[in-house]
């Protein structure tokens, strides 16, 4: 009897030292310091317990491991979009039409047309995450093309955060007859004859207002789009996400991303700061909304990183703060430093990116924010002096690819030569500034991380036109390394995901094609087959795909 026992305890040890998942027959990009390549991969209660040849991995592999042939194909450590707003597009994800890879404007009111027939008497919304460079045609829709795909329906298109399209029932719908009845700053669109185009421009307040002024989607709605979307984002390879909060998000809105993550159903990691809310009461509302959710609160799947990317309003897309802006953003700011929080700041422009940094020198003359993890998102023309005060007080750089949409304007702005330059990926790396790769979506630009890289690696818009140089321009292994170690520093997360090394959780996809061969202008194209979130398989497609 005791020999048995002895035997069978002896047998569950070997089987708990076995994997559960080995992946084998690989090219394993590990980004490890080596930069090694891997053939095989072991994974064991969600984490790597091993990478390297087959015959190292064989040793691991148990009569109940779960062993996956990816057939030679290249599997990379799940992609971490730095400055994404998924948590607010996920909320409408199950009700908006996305225009996210339309050619042509034919294509883009296919969508619509076929969102109609499936929501009758619904809004049709398009929130963003579109350029007219994407169309062949080059040009924005016009309100005749809304009627012909969807006669008599309420829609309504917005473009970044400048303008929205509007059919003549979504005019109604909404009241406006005149410019008195678009919000602050917003102007109704007027051909030469002064009829109506369909367009209302106006600011990102103004854009902002007006959405809120649509109808909302139910809370199952949310949690239905909250799901689909992360899946959406796992087809994509992407396995996290830090989120900046945004306009028109407030606390109720993260309810649904609650619920998703109490029901244990989270396919993507999620990390997330807390934007401002209201003008003059940010410090009172972010002391009242944290006072249960100290810094870092959460578990692996999400979890509460500090505030911004808008702290004050004051301070928000403002070239020209008043002292009593900065002087308020100070306070906030201080006050985050003392509880030891992150803090992530919106910024455009490096002529007046000085205001920022003032006060962020002054605080870390107090007490030092490097080991905060602090940082300035946007920044696309950030001077060598610039990147400097930054790589000084220790703050990181999170980048994005807005250039991909709108690069031909800020061509025509800045000139070629400035252009070459932007964003200065090269020099901020050479100066150990820390990146992370992004892409703002949905409102401004496609979430889509391909299309990102493809940028990264050639510096050309969606319509083909070359804006940045080859000096700033990273290698396939530098632009791959910031969207995963690069964002993962930004969740203080760089020990524990971003590269396929040994302890690390098991964040990874299976390429449908070599990202680091296949030739660059095809980068775009490429999707997971298979995406594993801490060794679970979130995501599997083609040969991955399990009969049903
Ligand atoms: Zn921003």
């Amino acid at each position: 009897m005791l020999v048995v026992f002895l035997s069978v305890t002896h047998a569950a040890t070997l089987w708990a030292q076995s994997a559960e998942t080995v992946l084998v027959n690989g090219k394993i990009a590990t980004l490890d310091r080596q930069s090694s390549v891997g053939q095989a991969l072991a994974v064991r209660d969600g984490r790597i317990v091993a990478v390297g040849s087959a015959a190292d991995i064989r040793r691991l592999t148990g009569p109940n491991t779960r062993v996956i042939d990816v057939g030679g194909r290249t599997v990379i450590p799940g992609l971490i979009d730095s400055h994404m707003h998924a948590i607010r597009a996920a909320l409408s994800y199950a009700t908006e039409v996305s225009w996210i890879g339309a050619r042509s404007i034919p294509e883009a009111m296919a969508r619509i047309r076929e969102a109609a027939g499936d929501k009758p008497g619904a809004w049709l919304i398009v929130a963003g995450g579109w350029t007219e460079h994407q169309f062949k045609e080059a040009r924005r829709p016009t309100q005749a093309d809304l009627i012909a795909a969807a006669p008599d329906r309420l829609v309504y298109i917005q473009m970044m955060y400048g303008a929205a399209l509007l059919t003549p029932a979504g005019f109604k719908a909404l009241d406006i007859s005149s410019d008195a009845d678009v919000p602050p700053r917003g102007k109704i669109e007027r051909d030469a004859g002064g009829n109506p185009t369909g367009w209302i421009s106006g600011d990102m307040p103004t854009i902002t207002a007006l959405f809120s002024r649509l109808p909302t989607p139910t809370f199952e709605q949310k949690v239905d789009g909250t799901r689909r979307f992360f899946r959406e984002l796992n087809r994509l390879a992407l396995t996290g996400v830090i989120d900046p909060g945004g306009a028109n998000l407030t606390p109720a809105d993260y309810l649904p991303l609650f619920k998703v993550w109490q029901d244990r159903a989270l396919t993507l990691r999620v990390v997330y700061s807390m934007f401002a809310q209201r003008r003059g009461a940010e410090l009172e509302d972010f002391k009242n909304l944290v006072q249960l959710l100290p810094m870092g609160f959460g578990d692996d799947s999400l979890r509460f990183n500090g505030i911004g990317e808008s702290v004050t309003a004051g301070m928000y897309n403002n070239d020209n703060p008043s002292e009593a802006d900065t002087a308020q953003f100070y306070e906030v700011v201080k006050w985050a430093a003392e509880r030891r929080m992150t803090v992530t700041v919106h910024w455009n422009n490096d002529r007046t990116v000085g205001h920022l940094l003032d006060v962020f020198e002054r605080v870390n003359r107090e007490m030092p924010i490097g080991p905060l993890r602090w940082s300035i998102a946007h920044l696309n023309d950030a001077s060598v002096p610039t990147l400097q005060r930054m790589k000084t007080l220790g703050i990181g750089w999170t980048m994005q690819d807005a250039l991909f949409f709108n690069g031909e304007q800020v061509q025509q702005l800045v000139g070629v030569d400035a252009g070459r330059r932007m964003p200065p990926i090269k020099s901020a790396m050479r100066m150990g500034i820390p990146i992370g790769a992004g892409t703002d979506a949905h409102r401004v630009m496609s979430y889509n991380p391909f299309a990102a890289l493809k940028w990264l690696l050639d510096g050309k818009t969606i319509a083909g036109a070359a804006v940045r140089g080859p000096e700033e321009t990273p290698t396939r292994e530098e632009a791959l390394r910031l969207y995963t170690l690069g964002s993962a520093w930004f969740a203080h997360d760089d020990d524990t995901r971003g590269s396929l090394t040994v302890g690390k959780l098991a964040d990874l996809a299976v390429l449908s094609r070599d990202y680091l061969t296949v030739p660059v202008d095809e980068v775009g194209d490429i999707e997971s087959l298979l995406t594993m979130v801490g060794g679970r398989i979130v995501y599997a497609s083609g040969p991955f795909k399990e009969p049903s």
